[in-house]
């Protein structure tokens, strides 16, 4: 097993900006709604962190949706379907991601001590390059500035495949997919990095598992957001992360003990 982590490749919204991972939300509900069918909020968070697509065929075949679409249409949801909402869903989310790419709190002093560390910083994402041609020059003006952006319509498989994260392997120059660690706010994006070998951390407080912004966040009843985080850190344990922690503020020590446990291992 490799002791040194050689790279960091995160995910974007809810991981490193767009607290809450909210952009992606009210797209998704409205393109459902234009159709009387009605999707929640809740519904719509259950499959982040995929291509955006998937996301959209994912959500058809929920079964209260399916059900609403049948006595909408008299039928299920055909691919024909899925595309035209896709079509319809790109210029939602480009319109409102400029609004989303402040980075959440921590990540800039975070990414700042990984890189004094030595490691080079990576990402991957549901979004498709068009919107990361919208989202990531916003990013770059708020502070945060990958090395490497590969997004989900760039590879065969996005995710849960792991695809993008061996695509930043190679563009990375990273020696072994073991050096890696993933840091994700969904399942997806933490079933992406077990698959491609890597160590996985999950964001819990910053990301989809609680879906609030920074505000919300703070207003929110202590004891609901006591329960949520608990909620959340137990979903993305159970998802096979190797560490979750509530935000990337806490990811530099992690880091080391990730290479503390490597050398543990390789003594033992
Ligand atoms: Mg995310």
């Amino acid at each position: 097993m490799t002791v040194r982590i050689e790279a960091a490749i995160f995910d974007w919204a809810g991981t490193t900006v767009d607290h809450g991972c909210m952009a992606p939300v009210a797209a998704f509900l409205e393109v459902f709604r234009r159709r009387g069918v009605i999707v929640s909020a809740a519904e719509a968070r259950g499959p982040m962190g995929t291509h955006k697509r998937t996301h959209i065929q994912t959500l058809c075949a929920l079964p209260e949706v399916a059900r609403q679409w049948r006595a909408a249409f008299d039928r299920a949801p055909t691919a024909a379907d899925v595309d035209a909402m896709f079509a319809e869903f790109i210029p939602l989310q480009l319109a409102v991601l400029p609004e989303h790419a402040e980075p959440v709190p921590g990540c800039l002093d975070a990414v700042a001590a990984l890189r004094a560390r030595g490691l080079r910083v990576g990402s991957t994402t549901g979004f498709t390059r068009a919107m990361m041609d919208v989202l990531a020059p916003e990013a770059a003006k708020r502070g945060f500035a990958p090395d490497v952006i590969v997004t989900a319509d760039e590879v065969r498989h996005a995710r849960p495949w792991p695809d993008m994260c061996l695509r930043n392997v190679m563009e990375l120059c990273v020696s072994a997919v073991d050096a890696c660690v993933k840091i994700d706010d969904t399942i997806a994006g933490i079933e992406e990095g077990l698959r491609a070998g890597m160590w996985t951390v999950g964001v819990v407080m910053t990301g989809n598992e609680l879906g609030r912004t920074e505000s919300e966040l703070a207003a929110m009843d202590p004891s609901e957001r006591a329960r949520l985080r608990v909620a959340g850190h137990a979903r993305l344990r159970a998802a096979g992360a190797h560490a979750v922690i509530d935000g990337i503020a806490e990811l530099p020590a992690v880091i080391a003990a990730f290479e503390a446990r490597s050398r543990s291992s390789r003594a033992a």
